[in-house]
C-alpha cells in the first residue's frame, strides 16, 4: 500500500520539497486533545523543535496545544504563530541572556531550568526587570529509554537536567532567591519511545520523588514529563496515528498526581512526523558494479536523519506501478553518508519519477542546511495545493 499524493500539482514545484498532509495533522491533533481530555489535569504542549513551519504551527495552536521551546527563535516563532505566552515553556541546557530576557518580557508560563548557575542568572535578569520568573527544575531521572543512543536524554551520563541527588539543595537554593518561584518539575527521557515500560519507569521515579518532597513539606504545582512518544516508521500508511490512548493511560494509571496538580506533556515527533513527506525526483539510475543506485535530487541537507541516526524512512515510488527492483537511494551531496536507503525495493524507477520519503514531518525541514550552497527545501501544505 502506498500513500496518496496530489502528484499532478507537484509539476509546478521545485523539488525537493516537503508535503504536509493537513488533514492527517488535524486528525492527529484531534486524537491527542480528545484522549488527553479524558484525564483530569492533563495539559499538552507541542515541542516546536520538531517542525516550526508557520502553517504547521498555526494548525497546532488552533487545536489548543501549548508550545515547548528550546531557543529564543522558537519563542518568537510561537508568538508569531499565535501561541499565548501563558502556554509557552522554555527549556534547554544553554539559554543565552537575550533568550531569557525575551521569555521574561513576554511573561512566558515557565522556564525549565537545568542548572544552578542558570537559576541564578534568571533570578538576576528577573530582578533587573522587577519581575518574578516561574521556573521548573529539569531533573535527570537516570531512566534509560529503548531507543537510539543518540536520542536518550535521561541517563546520568547525558548533559541534560539536574541530578536527582541535588534536587533538595537546588530547591532550597531557589527558595532563597526572590525573583524566581518554583512551580514545577520537568523530565524528558528521550525520543522515539514505543515501549510504554520506559514511561512507566519514569512514573515510578517521579512517584518516589514526590514522596520525598512531601516529607520535606515542599509542594509542586505541576509535573512535566516531556515528550518522546514514538511513531511507526515502518508502516506510515497502516499506522498513521501513534497510540495516544495507551500513552496517556500509562501516565494516568502509574503517576500519582497530588490534588490540584497538573500533568504537562511535550509531544513533538508524535504530532507531526507522519503528516510530512519529503518529495524528491529521480535524476539518474546508475548501474554500479554490484548494485543499482537511484540518484535523487534530495540530500541530507534536506533530511538528515538517515545520515545522523541511521534512521529508517519508508520510500515509495509514487510515479510507477511497474514491478519491483532493488536500489540504493542516494542524494547528490559530496559525502558517503548521503544515503536515504540501502537495498530497498521500489516500483521500477525512471528518470523524473517522484519518490516519497515518508514519516518526515518531524526533525526534517527544520534540520535542513545549506551545505554545498543548496537552497533550503520549501514546505507546502495540502490546504494550499
Ligand atoms: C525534544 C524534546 C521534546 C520532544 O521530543 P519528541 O521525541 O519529539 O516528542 C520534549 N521535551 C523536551 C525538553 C525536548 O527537548
Amino acid at each position: 500500500m502506498k500513500g496518496t499524493f496530489p502528484i499532478e500539482k507537484f509539476a509546478q514545484l521545485r523539488t525537493p520539497f516537503y508535503y504536509y498532509d493537513m488533514e492527517l495533522l488535524r486528525r492527529t491533533l484531534h486524537a491527542i486533545t480528545s484522549e488527553a481530555a479524558r484525564h483530569e489535569g492533563f495539559v499538552v504542549h507541542y515541542a516546536v523543535k520538531a517542525n516550526a513551519n508557520p502553517k504547521v504551527l498555526r494548525a497546532i495552536r488552533q487545536a489548543g496545544l501549548g508550545a515547548d521551546c528550546v531557543s529564543g527563535g522558537e519563542i518568537e516563532a510561537s508568538i508569531k504563530a499565535g501561541f499565548p505566552p501563558s502556554k509557552i515553556v522554555f527549556a534547554g541546557v544553554g539559554k543565552s541572556d537575550w533568550e531569557i530576557n525575551l521569555g521574561l518580557d513576554n511573561d512566558i508560563f515557565c522556564f525549565n531550568v537545568e542548572s544552578v548557575p542558570e537559576l541564578e542568572v534568571i533570578n538576576q535578569l528577573a530582578a533587573e526587570k522587577g519581575v518574578v520568573a516561574r521556573v521548573a527544575f529539569r531533573l535527570n531521572p537516570n531512566v534509560g529509554a529503548h531507543t537510539h543512543a543518540n536520542i536518550t536524554t535521561g541517563l546520568a551520563e547525558n548533559k541534560f537536567g539536574i541530578a536527582m541527588r541535588d534536587m533538595e539543595s537546588v530547591i532550597q537554593r531557589a527558595a532563597a532567591l526572590s525573583n524566581v518561584r518554583v512551580v514545577g518539575l520537568h523530565f524528558h527521557i528521550g525520543s522515539q519511545i514505543l515501549d510504554m515500560g520506559d514511561f512507566q519507569a519514569l512514573c515510578n521515579r517521579i512517584n518516589d520523588l514526590q514522596n520525598q518532597l512531601e516529607r520535606l513539606h515542599i509542594s509542586i504545582e505541576h509535573i512535566n514529563v516531556g515528550g518522546g512518544l514514538g511513531i511507526d516508521y515502518q508502516h506510515p500508511n497502516r499506522v498513521p496515528l501513534p497510540d495516544f490512548k495507551a500513552y496517556f493511560d500509562t501516565y494516568s494509571r502509574r503517576l500519582k498526581l497530588r490534588p490540584g496538580q497538573t500533568l504537562h506533556f511535550e509531544l513533538g515527533r508524535a504530532v507531526v512526523a507522519q503528516m510530512g513527506t519529503l518529495i524528491t525526483r529521480t535524476l539518474y539510475i546508475k548501474e554500479g558494479a554490484v548494485k543499482k543506485f537511484c540518484i535523487v535530487d534530495a540530500g541530507f541537507t534536506d533530511l538528515i536523519r538517515p545520515a545522523l541516526y541511521q534512521a529508517y524512512h519508508k520510500i515509495e515510488n509514487i510515479s510507477s506501478e511497474e514491478p519491483y527492483d532493488t536500489y540504493d537511494v542516494v542524494g547528490p551531496i559530496c559525502e558517503s553518508t548521503d544515503v536515504f536507503a540501502k537495498q530497498t525495493d521500489l516500483n521500477r524507477v525512471h528518470r523524473g519519477d517522484y519518490l516519497a520519503i515518508r514519516s518526515a514531518g518531524a526533525y526534517g525541514e527544520i534540520m535542513a542546511s545549506q551545505y554545498n550552497c543548496r537552497p533550503l527545501p520549501q514546505g507546502y501544505t495540502s490546504d494550499e495545493l
